[in-house]
């Protein structure tokens, strides 16, 4: 495809996302995360010249090559799976935003080990990964075990600042029907901020099927990458 063509495709596309999210009252304190996996830096740069700076990847070794060669304002969510042996990788990033899958307090040890060595400025921000849909294949602490990761980042983890809490939720819920997976991140937040006076997390909940419902829902913080990029051919 000509360049410019694919430039007016993805600022319409990205566009679009905006304006329905303009339809949500409230939703100007939601985020909008361009997940950008698989995709071409090209691409992402032509949304950054839209004005767009906050982006999601699930791949360390692609964040890692595409942080290198695009804009240094560009706002970093890590999205994808973090392995205990990525995590230095991930931590010297410097214009990392969020890591958005903690998913154990030991992978919290292990990312807070990580950013002492490279010397970040800041506290690196995490979200907790809760399987709201307790589904064996996802990632994530249990929804009964998230406010004492949450303590155990807050209490043990200097380096890091917890942020927010993220699901991911089962594929093919019912539209029509309150999601049960962005009820259950709600109950977590909930029970998360009674524990730990004076918290006030995110949520990061939506993806381009469900975007505004997770909006209604609370969400503030939505991952949409279809709707913006178009699909993506499997590795
Ligand atoms: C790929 C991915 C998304 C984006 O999904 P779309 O349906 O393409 O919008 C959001 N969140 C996570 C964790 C992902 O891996």
């Amino acid at each position: 495809m000509v360049d410019s063509h694919r430039k007016f495709e993805l600022s319409e596309n990205i566009a679009s996302v905006k304006a329905a999210m303009a339809t949500v009252p409230h939703h100007d304190k939601a985020r909008l995360v361009a997940v950008s996996k698989y995709k071409p830096a090209e691409d992402l740069l032509h949304v950054y010249e839209t004005g767009h700076r906050h982006f999601g990847e699930n791949y360390v070794q692609e964040l890692v090559e595409k942080s290198a060669k695009l804009p240094i304002d560009i706002q970093w969510h890590f999205i994808g799976h973090l392995q205990s042996n990525k995590c230095k990788a991930i931590a010297a990033i410097p214009n990392l935003f969020v890591v958005e899958t903690i998913d154990s307090s030991k992978k919290a040890d292990t990312l807070n080990k990580a950013c002492l060595s490279c010397e970040r400025k800041e506290p690196l921000n995490v979200f907790v990964q809760v399987n709201t849909s307790n589904e064996p294949a996802k990632s994530g602490v249990l929804p009964e075990n998230c406010a004492q990761v949450c303590q155990h980042i807050h209490g043990n983890c200097p380096q890091l600042k917890l942020h927010g809490l993220m699901t991911i939720g089962m594929f093919g819920r019912d539209p029509s029907e309150v999601n049960p997976d962005f009820k259950c991140l709600v109950d977590c937040k909930e029970e998360t901020e009674r524990i730990i006076p004076g918290l006030d997390l995110e949520l990061s909940m939506g993806m381009s099927g469900d975007y505004l419902k997770a909006l209604q829902a609370g969400s503030t913080n939505i991952r949409v990458g279809t709707t913006i990029f178009g699909s993506r051919l499997k590795k």
